[in-house]
């Protein structure tokens, strides 16, 4: 691990520590009204963050699917990648049902629910349709597929981008000649876009005391001990999983637990003061690569990929709200109900953006799917911008174990060299 990012990680650990404490402060004392003052300060630095994400997801992507040398060796990581985020997601959906039905949170919690939308047996007997299961896999295929990749580009749809970039890097593996120009150019945006990353980390610290602090004092702590069951429950669910990925990590890498913690600490620290896996990309992108020696072409195609479609985090914590709102409506979710959740959890946390708040808007398609009413949303939506906060970190520590895991499964000659046989890329 690099001694400058050695002292960066440490710096950003201090300032989360001192903008919780700080924000601590100005909550109980009144004062968290004084935040608004600094609080463009965070709002500029996940800006930068952003501002980065498109050209790099790009420039990556395509410069990976390069180096691939063929579209067997793409199959072969792309194949890897897909049965890990397929594996770790059913995983974390699993440990969030079984924690959820063992501390039964909602059961009996007094949160004016069942008062308030007078729930009822119709909606107990509502029935559940296959049907829309099957249309949300379908949306979310077909949304995949842009009709114009630079409207995308524009607006910031980074699944489409990704979905670009693989197609376009494909297709200059079988014309090297005629995108010589094009890779030539990728490269150089490439080198860019990782530079201006290690820029603007330089404001990380800063950027994330103020986030901290503003979460903090502005967080409510009556809601917060009103909904301590269920925010007990979604946190155990997360650390649950988040121990058995270190694990997996550390059984990979040959490495200690501590030693990955240590090392991936700058991205983590970042996901939870962001809450975003997109605004976080850039530095996990470099943070693996550089602290863990992970290869950089898995690094450029896995982490992406992954920042947007495997999201542990959310799913596990989709299905512990589903059936929290059930249990506080007062109505029980049968097994077939549960298989439900099961499965629309893991297509919610696909189809949910890598931004704060994006699990609680997908939400719905779960919600729907058991006949549960949207309203439900309600009861959790004041303490959750705190567990998006541990959900994010256990979406990004995902992504960065699924770098580790496909890369460590994955031959040397898989790859190829830069300049492959001197065709391509002739100054
Ligand atoms: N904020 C999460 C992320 O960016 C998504 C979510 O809201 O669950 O990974």
């Amino acid at each position: 691990m690099q001694e400058a990012s050695k002292s960066e990680a440490k710096l950003i650990g201090l300032a989360m520590l001192a903008g919780l404490i700080v924000g601590l402060i100005l909550y109980f004392t009144g004062t968290g009204e004084y935040v608004e003052y600094v609080k463009p300060i965070g709002t500029i630095f996940v800006r930068l963050l952003k501002m980065v994400i498109i050209p790099l997801v790009f420039s990556s992507i395509f410069m990976a699917m390069f180096h691939l040398g063929t579209p067997e060796a793409l199959g072969s990581m792309g194949r890897k990648a897909v049965a890990y985020y397929f594996i770790t997601t059913v995983c974390a959906v699993f440990l969030g049902i079984v924690f959820v039905n063992l501390i039964n949170p909602g059961v009996g919690a007094d949160l004016g629910a069942a008062g308030i939308h007078g729930l009822n047996s119709t909606m107990q007997q509502k029935v559940t349709s296959t049907q829309g299961l099957w249309s949300t896999v379908i949306g979310v295929l077909v949304d995949a597929i842009p009709t114009n990749p630079f409207a995308s580009m524009a607006d910031g749809t980074v699944l489409q981008v990704i979905v670009f970039a693989i197609m376009f890097g494909i297709v200059a593996l079988y014309l090297p000649k005629e995108s010589e120009a094009v890779i030539k150019f990728m490269k150089s945006l490439e080198a860019m876009t990782l530079r201006l990353t290690h820029v603007i980390m330089k404001f990380a610290p800063i950027g994330i005391f103020v986030l901290m602090l503003d979460v903090m004092a502005k967080t409510g702590f009556d809601a917060v001990i009103s909904l301590s069951k269920y925010m007990a429950t979604v946190i155990l669910g997360l650390a649950c999983h988040f121990v058995i990925l270190l694990l997996i990590a550390a059984w990979r890498l040959k490495k200690s637990p501590a030693f990955i913690l240590k090392s991936l600490s700058s991205p983590l620290l970042t996901a939870f003061s962001t809450s975003s896996s997109a605004a976080t990309l850039p530095i996990t992108m470099t943070t693996v690569e550089e602290n863990l020696g992970v290869r950089k072409d898995t690094a450029k195609f896995v982490l992406p990929l992954g920042a947007t479609i495997n999201m542990d985090g959310t799913a596990l914590y989709e299905s512990v709200a589903a059936i929290f709102i059930a249990q506080a409506y007062g109505i029980h979710l049968g097994i077939d109900k549960q298989i439900i959740v099961f499965m629309t959890a893991s297509l919610a946390a696909i189809g949910a953006a890598a931004i704060p708040g994006a699990g609680l808007i997908t939400m719905s398609i779960v919600l729907g799917a058991v006949g549960l009413p949207i309203e439900g949303i309600g009861l959790i939506l004041a303490v959750d911008r705190i567990l998006d906060m541990f959900r994010t970190t256990v979406n990004v520590f995902g992504d960065c174990v699924g770098t580790i895991v496909v890369d460590s499964l994955l031959e040397e000659n898989d790859f190829q060299e830069d300049e492959p046989e001197g065709e391509v890329v002739t100054p």
